[in-house]
């Protein structure tokens, strides 16, 4: 079986999420599996500046009514042998700024253009005007930007490959103006409520919806949620229809990240080697953020983009309460302008517990998840997380609300889970900052009392979080196509 994996993402080459992440991770364990599997991804300029041995393969004439000059090259992911079809066309992708956003923080205004591109490239591929000698049987679809594969597929080419859609998170629509039908090519009488009409706009990811062969999701509690009206973004009554072919798969994390081998970790540690190295990477840390380096004290760590998704309004909240518990804070984020601001204030106000760092930094995430002793996600809604199951893995039980994937892959401390062992974290249900207050409070507890948290620690820490079995059930979706 032959499988193109597209995607607007990919670790190391281009990341603003999880999208990346997984992007990188299931290719390469599908790739292990032996399926043969190549990645579609935009030629951005963070893209083409990081990879070797470039091939053009050839340039994409049946797309030129919709851009200047698109080139497909070949590489392979560096590091790997992964197979990449790049897509090259530098009025669209050579750019500042991130996949998504010029450096100011604003959408670009020809994002339509710019992924209903890459999703016409990935239709060409696997539809039956391709001239290369390869064809996949499956394209695998990855969120908004690649939503329009499957329907091209069904309303232009008339025939192609089958198709999957992921929805890694269904707040992300891709909603455009209608204008953007026919710029891109879709026929006007698919723009209606059973095809590509979302109120009144172009959606991708309805699109994607709507036309796929398959659906899956990133865990078995968000496939659920996302039918309902607290969760469905509106699509809940599509998913509903469609839920004979929606299915979660929990993400994996990459093995990159293991505490045993990590190059950003000032000091090393496993399961059994944990605490001479956990409280190295500790002290270091309070040190680097300018907090009081005290090794009793409990450090929580925070990873994460700044937005309404991930609960940073229910943690300012709940900020001035937390504060006054004896704990510090470390914060790595960025996002919303005016949660970085306030965030950034607080952290002014109490400098030696709050540390409040407004970046994009790979290293200084690995060193926080390491060197704290919890980790918050107090998220409203979660379609899997990975940074909870790298915290696990780092021996850094997280506390995370009740929702998600957080749900799917944290096992809540309570007397039974602590005394067989299986317990990996703090779990709370409401969304509001008494929760969260409650459930640190409750994770303080546990934390004081070190022949229940040792276990805690390395029951995350030894839990199989490894793509291998997220890829296998992909590839199971994959043969029933
Ligand atoms: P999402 O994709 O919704 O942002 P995930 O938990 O699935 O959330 O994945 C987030 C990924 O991005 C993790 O690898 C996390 O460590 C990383 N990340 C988020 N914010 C930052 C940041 N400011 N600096 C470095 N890494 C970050």
């Amino acid at each position: 079986m032959k499988l193109l994996f597209v995607t607007s993402e990919m670790h190391p080459l281009a990341k603003t999420g999880g999208l990346g992440d997984v992007s990188h991770a299931l290719p390469l364990a599908l790739h292990h599996e032996g399926l043969d599997v190549r990645v579609l991804l935009p030629g951005y300029r963070s893209v083409l500046s990081q990879l070797k041995q470039v091939e053009p393969v050839c340039t994409l004439d049946a797309l030129a009514a919709l851009q200047p000059q698109a080139r497909l090259l070949s590489a392979q992911l560096p590091g790997t042998r992964l197979p990449l079809f790049v897509l090259d066309c530098p009025a669209l992708y050579d750019r500042p700024g991130t996949p998504y956003q010029s450096p100011a923080g604003e959408d670009w205004e020809d994002n339509p253009q710019r992924f209903g591109v890459l999703c016409h490239a990935a239709a060409w591929l696997g539809g039956p005007r391709s001239t290369l000698p390869w064809h996949p049987d499956v394209v695998h679809c990855n969120d908004w930007q690649a939503g329009l594969v499957p329907a091209l597929f069904k309303l232009q080419e008339g025939s192609g490959a089958r198709t999957v859609t992921t929805i890694h998170n269904l707040a992300f629509q891709g909603n455009f103006d209608p204008a953007w039908v026919s710029r891109l090519e879709l026929p006007a009488y698919s723009f209606h409520m059973h095809g590509v009409e979302f109120y009144g706009r172009l959606s991708f990811l309805k699109a994607g919806i709507n036309y796929a062969d398959k659906i899956t999701t990133v865990s078995p509690r968000y496939a659920q949620e996302i039918q309902t009206p607290a969760f469905g973004c509106g699509l809940e009554g599509l998913l509903q229809h469609r839920r004979g072919d929606l299915s979660g798969i929990l993400n994996g994390i990459d093995s990159a990240w293991n505490p045993g081998r990590d190059p950003a970790l000032p000091a090393r540690f496993d399961a059994r080697h944990l605490i001479p190295g956990k409280a190295q990477n500790k002290a270091l840390l309070q040190r680097a953020l300018g907090l009081k380096q005290d090794p009793a004290v409990p450090l929580l760590g925070m990873v994460t983009r700044l937005t309404y998704q991930k609960g940073i309004d229910l943690l300012l909240e709940a900020l001035p309460e937390l504060m006054r518990l004896p704990l510090q804070l470390a914060i790595l984020g960025s996002g919303e302008a005016e949660m970085e601001r306030r965030l950034l204030t607080a952290g002014t106000t109490y400098p030696a517990r709050l540390s409040v760092t407004r970046a994009f930094d790979e290293n200084l995430s690995h060193r926080i998840i390491a060197g704290s002793d919890l980790f918050l996600m107090p998220s409203r809604f979660e379609p899997c997380g990975l940074a909870q199951m790298y915290a696990m893995a780092y021996g850094t039980p997280p506390v995370a609300r009740s929702t998600g994937g957080l749900a799917d892959t944290i096992t809540d401390c309570t007397p039974e889970t602590l005394s067989d062992k299986t317990a990996t974290g703090f779990l709370f249900e409401n969304p509001d900052a008494a929760a969260l207050v409650t459930a640190v409070r409750r994770a303080l507890e546990t934390y004081a009392v070190k022949k229940s948290w040792r276990p805690l620690q390395r029951s995350g820490m030894t839990r199989d979080f490894s793509w291998s079995r997220a890829a296998r059930q992909y590839l199971q979706v994959y043969q029933t196509l």
